[in-house]
């Protein structure tokens, strides 16, 4: 016998075909994609809009999969951090992020269990890599977090563990879900990808209808120096990067952003800043500046951090150059859940 699949990881497509392939009506792809996405449902003999012979059927070859919560914690200002074991044992973090005002839920949703691109200054890159992540799995973290919160979740950045285009087609169908009607019905414009750069991936998601929104870690725009900081990548010319983000604005009329977390020596000199100047030139983008969360709690840390007169220097630099950047100050620090901080451990 084959073994039993996890129906969260279908697409609206596969869904079609599957409901077809059992000579279902097409409807009951929406009443399936409601129990699944909306109702919550974690029992497939419990969907009583569905005839009693489908749920059987469905039952023989799926199940649905869930997440189990392994920790839960609070930060001062409000941010949670959530570790959850998926079906096969891999544990991922999630960060719930409300705005002060109350207004707004942001949540950052992991793509993979670890990262396998090796970044030097990412928790998640130094622990390597363990899986990828169903679409339904990282759906779920979302709808988790709004439930948590009982709020709706206003905004979603794929940027927790994991590199989304490594995992592209799951992370989309993720994303198609959370914007869907029969999902969250969050805004497209409201979801956020951050990649390190893949190339193939960038194309790709310039072609995708939706309006989402595209994040690049760019953290150095001399070669070296990005080659040092970020191995997974240093087959990518920042050339080829420059150009691939530049077709990407031309296409879709959208501004990607530009991640760089200054490193103290390494990243936040003159000539650096020189550098990512020309990159910017003639191309619609942001830069986000962020400054560096700690991963260890050791000296090498202090030795890498920028002071924050530093960063601000910096902002008024690129400001005056013509380049559009903001400070972007990570939330839920004391919990080790701002950027980079993430990683598979239960114990903090
Ligand atoms: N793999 C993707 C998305 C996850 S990382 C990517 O690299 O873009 C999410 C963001 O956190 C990225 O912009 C990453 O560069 C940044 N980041 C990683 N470690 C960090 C650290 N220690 N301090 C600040 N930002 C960090
Ligand atoms: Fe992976 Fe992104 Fe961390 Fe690099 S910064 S190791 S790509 S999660």
């Amino acid at each position: 016998m084959e073994a039993k699949r996890d129906i969260k990881s279908l697409n609206h497509h596969e869904l079609e075909l599957l409901m077809k392939d059992l000579g279902q009506p097409r409807f009951r792809v929406k009443q399936l994609e409601e129990w699944l996405y909306l109702r919550d449902c974690e029992i497939i003999s419990e969907m009583d809009n569905l005839p009693k012979s489908l749920r059987d059927q469905l039952d023989r070859d799926f199940f649905i999969g869930t997440l189990k919560l392994v920790t839960r914690q609070v930060s001062q200002d409000g941010t949670r951090k959530y570790l959850f074991e998926i079906p096969n044992g891999a544990r991922v973090e999630t960060v719930g992020i409300p705005s002060p005002d109350g207004d707004r839920l942001t949540v950052c949703f992991s793509s993979q269990a670890g990262c396998p691109m090796g970044c030097s200054f990412c928790a998640t890159g130094r622990a390597g890599f363990v899986c990828n992540l169903t679409s339904g799995e990282m759906y779920d973290q979302v709808r988790y977090v709004a439930r948590d919160f009982e709020m709706r979740v206003t905004n979603v950045v794929c940027m927790g563990q994991g590199e989304p285009f490594l995992n592209y087609d799951a992370v989309i169908t993720a994303l198609r879900r959370m914007n869907s009607k029969t999902g969250m019905g969050i805004g497209a414009r409201h979801i956020t990808v951050s990649t390190c750069g893949l190339l193939e991936g960038i194309r790709r998601f310039s072609q995708e209808p939706e309006q989402f929104t595209l994040a690049v870690s760019l953290h150095a725009a001399i070669q070296k120096t990005r080659n040092a900081l970020m191995p997974g990548v240093s087959n990518v010319s920042l050339e080829e990067l420059r150009h691939a983000l530049k077709d990407y604005g031309e296409t879709t009329k959208r501004r990607p952003s530009l991640e760089y977390a200054p490193i103290k020596g390494v990243n936040d000199d003159d000539e650096h800043i020189d550098a990512l100047v020309s990159f910017c030139k003639g191309m619609l983008c942001h830069v986000n500046l962020i400054p560096l969360n700690p991963i260890t709690s050791g000296q090498e840390d202090e030795g890498m951090m920028v002071p924050s007169d530093r960063v601000a220097h910096i902002s008024r630099e690129l400001e005056a150059r013509g380049i559009e950047n903001s400070i972007r100050n990570s939330r839920g620090k004391d919990i080790d859940g701002a950027c980079g901080q993430l990683r598979q451990r239960v114990e903090d």
